[in-house]
């Protein structure tokens, strides 16, 4: 059985976090779920590919994009007793519009540089301005490799110390949905620790890949970051 906080929103099947290939959100931000009629915000696992395949990715779209470009907004959500309210909804402030690209949009924070760029299918990345320059010189950046903590699913009597992330993607019966980033994103795994409570065995580990940012968006920040001027945070 999967724990819930590692079944992928989508497709309900485990998601093993790596930065721009599977994700989460946190359940206090404010992304509509306006495609979900038991939701009234989108938060939890997911892998990036289900959205891209989600029918609703164009909903999904819509309201990432909002949600990044808002600062302060009301949204009406549909109450425990039936009624509409209006809820006040804090987004992220990414409200300068700079791009328009075949792939996507890409807001800009107006206090920071650091920008949300929404695909046109759907998912979402944050970049910031070391991630920007590197990929305005065409190089492939990697992401974070932040180190992460899973319950595993079952339980696998064996020393997962000495497993590679092909072994440990295949235990978690995902390898499917990782075979593109195995092939072409050049994944770094570390097994970090590993250890029993109450509900199985919990493993962490670090992993990150290159990041699959589209070339228009590379190109584009060739191009602006040239005559950018970058904001100092006293200014902020
Ligand atoms: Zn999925």
């Amino acid at each position: 059985m999967i724990d819930d906080d590692e079944a992928c929103r989508f497709c309900g099947r485990f998601v093993l976090e790596v930065d721009g290939w599977a994700e989460s959100m946190r359940p206090y931000h404010q992304m509509r779920a306006s495609w979900d009629e038991n939701a009234s915000f989108f938060w939890g696992s997911f892998h990036l590919g289900c959205i891209r395949n989600f029918p609703e990715r164009e909903t999904f779209r819509r309201e990432a994009a909002t949600w990044v470009s808002t600062v302060e907004d009301v949204v009406l959500l549909r109450g425990g007793d039936g009624e509409t309210h209006e809820v006040p909804r804090r987004g992220l402030g990414f409200t300068d519009l700079v791009a328009r690209l075949p792939s996507g949009e890409l807001y800009e924070n107006p206090r920071f540089n650091e920008w949300a760029y929404v695909e046109e299918s759907g998912p979402f990345h944050f970049i910031d301005m070391h991630r920007a320059e590197a990929l305005g010189r065409g190089e492939r950046v990697r992401g974070s490799a932040g180190g992460r903590s899973i319950l595993l699913s079952k339980d696998p009597q064996v020393d997962v110390s000495t497993w590679d992330l092909v072994e440990l993607l295949d235990f978690l019966d995902v390898r499917d949905l990782y075979q593109e980033m195995l092939d072409t994103l050049e994944p770094k795994y570390r097994y970090v620790d590993s250890g029993r409570n109450r509900f199985g065995l919990v493993l962490d580990y670090s992993l990150s890949c290159i990041q699959a940012y589209p070339s228009d968006l590379a190109r584009f920040f060739g191009e602006y970051l040239s005559g950018y001027v970058p904001k100092r945070l006293e200014d902020a």
